[in-house]
């Protein structure tokens, strides 16, 4: 029979996963109860929903089997099993769940990172056995089949016996090396320590033969060795159990169980709801972003229950899509084992739990947001475009339950700040939210156009990521104070600088239209600024489109075409009008090529490109000689 060959990616993930020190060796036990668990499951689920098939609690079990004569460790379940194809698919391509896009494999030092993000559970096996024998046998079916691997090199599958249904792992314990013992992986206590470790909450018996010991009978201080099948497991789901019953460990352990996340999780909730409608839920924000979050392979959802059976994986109508980086599961009594995907999206039952999950996460946010301000601005950096993201779709209908959670970088504070925070702050002249838009905080922080705004004392917030205008246009105002951009068309600061920009504008009438009209197709129009103070430029926008969106949906593969109104404005009061002005009176063809200039400068200071390079630095050039 021919050996095939891992995919070769599979393989060098094998490889990797096996040779690296992976100081955690003893999860590899976790992985295969939580896939025994998970095949028990589907069994169950079906035995519930199909009325031909009768089934009895008791036939739901996993067993844990230690030889030390053989070096063997079985891992056996009642589950469903697993087809020839099955085996094939499942258990011959590893990282199914993601390419492997490793930086740099220096950064899986810490195995967990690969078993969690990348689904290779069963794989895990490797880092205590040299050889994993897989005997399962599929629900409806007669036959059974032999998958066994000694690692990296491949695998074979071939026809084999088995009596019932479901699956049996063998692992052949590695030797003792040097520097590691793996005998303990043969030991009953050590074994059975494991399992309660991070196998209590699973919800079938996980047996296992113990020794005890007892009084030889007929004797008073002789005791005699008897094995004893027990079951190790509490049962106990942790989402029944009392919050004061569990630790955060016990949370932390439970989301890695469920591979939830590849990370610790930053925050758990644990609601119980007692009410008309009863259920429980864990629910864990992640510190990470799932390596596929931003894209659009990323599934939201959660694990859902139905008395304690699984009925789906992910439950994409119990997340609204600002929340979907919530993990975990919710379990209720009063949902139906055998409804169907099509009726759940009508389900009433459904609608209340998800509405209630909703605001439970919002409450909890805020909590986190006002209590552990680092933390949350650690959940912050990974999720908070997700919340702008909320802002900003269905036309900003759930703007009311997201703005309190928004953080923008602060001028003044020089850190996040909540809308709350710098509107407490306003001096009472202040009539604007004022903001600007730029690719970091210290380009914006040089920008002509903070300049009178800053000059005020007023503070700025910083937007640097795309979202950013976008979703604050959707906002419009907060707390009854309108959203300004400093590059906006009238800031409408400064009364008494605005009367002398007008007598400028009149009396340089003929500089600026001369200037609008060498310009004209690039800007709409060329104004005295009121904004500027060091700078003889900047670019500013007219209307709902500023530059800033312009560049944004520029960029966009369906590129719209949409512009940004520009307006040039000019500092009067810089050196380089008055050039300027002189020029004018002296030679138009030079006012030209200074206005020119001045335009691609201002381009410049934006981030926009230059429409024709070459003839800029012609320009400069000829300014020059
Ligand atoms: P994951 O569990 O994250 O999907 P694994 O590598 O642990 O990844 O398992 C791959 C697949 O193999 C599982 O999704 C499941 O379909 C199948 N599998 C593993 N163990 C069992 C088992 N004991 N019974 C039935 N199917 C199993």
């Amino acid at each position: 029979m021919a050996k095939q060959a891992f995919k070769a990616e599979s393989k060098r993930l094998l490889d990797m996963m096996i040779n690296s020190i992976y100081s955690n060796r003893e999860i590899f036990l976790r992985e295969l109860i939580s896939n025994a668990s998970d095949a028990i499951d589907k069994m169950y689920y079906k035995a519930l929903t199909d009325d031909s098939l009768t089934f009895d609690q008791k036939d739901y079990y996993i067993k844990i089997d230690a030889d030390k004569d053989s070096r063997t460790l079985k891992v056996m379940d009642t589950g469903i099993g697993m087809t020839e194809e099955e085996l094939e698919n499942n258990l011959g391509v590893i990282a199914k769940s993601g390419s492997l896009a490793f930086k740099n494999e220096n950064e899986i030092k810490d195995g967990h990172d690969i078993i969690g993000q990348f689904g290779v559970g069963f794989y895990s096996a490797f880092m205590v056995a040299d050889k994993v024998t897989v005997i399962t046998k599929a629900f409806g079916s007669d036959q059974a089949y032999k998958w066994e691997s000694t690692g990296a090199d491949g695998y074979t599958i071939e026809p084999s016996e088995k009596e019932t249904v479901g699956t049996e792992i063998i692992l052949t314990i590695k030797e003792n090396t040097e520097d590691e013992s793996y005998d303990e992986y043969l030991e009953e206590y050590r074994l059975r320590s494991i399992i309660k470790k991070y196998s209590d909450f699973i919800r079938y018996p996980i047996k296992m033969e113990v020794t005890e010991s007892r009084l030889k009978e007929g004797c008073e201080d002789e005791f005699e060795e008897y094995k004893e099948e027990q079951t190790i497991n509490s049962m106990v789901p942790i989402w029944k159990k009392n919050k004061n019953e569990l630790t955060d460990e016990d949370y932390v352990n439970f989301y890695q169980e469920k591979h939830y996340g590849f990370d610790k999780p930053l925050k758990h909730i644990h609601i119980k709801v007692d009410g008309t409608i009863r259920y429980n839920a864990i629910l864990f924000i992640p510190e990470n972003i799932p390596f596929d979050y931003y894209s659009k392979e990323f599934e939201k959802g959660l694990e859902l229950y139905s008395s304690g059976v699984l009925i789906m994986e992910k439950c994409a109508d119990l997340l609204p899509d600002y929340f979907s980086f919530v993990k975990g599961m919710v379990d209720s009594e009063d949902l139906s084992l055998n409804i169907s995907r099509e009726i759940l999206q009508q389900d009433r039952q459904l609608k209340f739990i998800a509405k209630n999950i909703q605001s439970k996460i919002k409450r909890e946010l805020e909590n986190f947001l006002k209590n552990d301000r680092d933390k949350y601005e650690l959940f912050y950096n990974s999720f908070g475009r997700q919340l702008k993201f909320g802002v900003y779709n269905n036309f900003g209908q759930d703007k009311d339950v997201l703005q309190d959670l928004l953080l923008f970088y602060s001028s003044k504070e020089e850190k996040l700040v909540t809308l709350d925070e710098y509107v407490s702050r306003m001096p009472e002249a202040q009539k604007y939210i004022y903001y600007a838009t730029g690719e970091t905080n210290e380009r914006i922080a040089r920008m002509p156009q903070t300049e009178l705004v800053a000059d005020k004392g007023y503070e700025i917030l910083y937007f640097t990521e795309d979202v950013d205008e976008f979703a604050i246009k959707m906002l419009m105002s907060y707390k009854d104070k309108e959203f300004k951009s400093v590059a906006s068309g009238d800031l409408d600061i400064d009364e008494e600088s605005k009367e002398k920009t007008k007598a400028e504008e009149k009396e340089n009438k003929g500089l600026l239209d001369y200037m609008k009209e060498t310009l004209s197709g690039k800007v709409k129009d060329v104004k005295i600024s009121t904004r500027l103070k060091n700078h003889p430029v900047c670019l500013t926008a007219d209307g709902e489109v500023s530059i800033e969106m312009e560049k944004i949906l520029s960029a966009m593969p369906n590129n719209q075409e949409v512009k940004a109104d520009k307006i040039l404005e000019i500092n009067a009061d810089h050196e380089v009008f008055q050039s300027l002005k002189t020029v004018f009176e002296q030679d138009t063809e030079k006012a030209g090529l200074y206005t020119n200039l001045l335009y691609n400068q201002a381009l410049l200071i934006e981030g926009l490109p230059i429409e024709d390079p070459i003839e800029f630095t012609n320009d400069i050039c000829k300014v020059m000689v």
